[in-house]
C-alpha cells in the first residue's frame, strides 16, 4: 500500500504511519489548520490592544470622565473587553486589561485603572 503526504502530495518512503514527508510538510499542514483560528486572535488582541491604548491615554491625560460619542470617535469597541472587575467600593468596571470604565448615566462613563 502506497501512502501520500497530507500536505503535498508527495509518494511517501519508510514507516507506513508516516503523514507527512518532512518536518516543513507537517509544520506547514497544521500551520494552514489553525490559520483562520489564528487570524481571529490576532484580529481580537489588536481590538483589545487599541481598547486598552485608549482608555490609558485618557486616564493620562486625566479625563476620567468620558462620554460614549468620544470614545467611539477614537475608535473604542464595545463589543470586547478581557473581563469585568467587581469591587464593593468601586462598582463593575469591564476592563481591557489594567484599565476598565464604568456606565455613570446613558451618556457618560467614568476611566479607572483597575489593580488587581
Ligand atoms: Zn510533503
Amino acid at each position: 500500500m502506497t501512502e501520500h503526504c497530507t500536505n503535498c502530495g508527495k509518494l511517501l518512503r519508510g514507516r507506513s504511519d508516516k503523514r507527512f514527508c518532512d518536518d516543513y510538510c507537517r509544520n506547514h499542514h497544521y500551520n494552514q489548520l489553525h490559520r483562520d483560528d489564528n487570524t481571529f486572535l490576532r484580529l481580537v488582541n489588536k481590538i483589545l490592544k487599541k481598547n486598552q491604548k485608549i482608555l490609558r491615554t485618557l486616564h493620562a491625560e486625566a479625563k476620567p470622565r468620558v462620554s460614549r460619542q468620544m470614545l467611539l470617535a477614537l475608535g473604542f469597541d464595545f463589543r470586547y473587553a478581557t473581563h469585568q472587575a467587581n469591587q464593593a467600593n468601586i462598582g463593575r468596571y469591564i476592563c481591557c486589561y489594567e484599565y476598565g470604565y464604568r456606565k455613570l448615566n446613558e451618556e457618560d462613563y467614568i476611566i479607572a485603572k483597575i489593580e488587581r
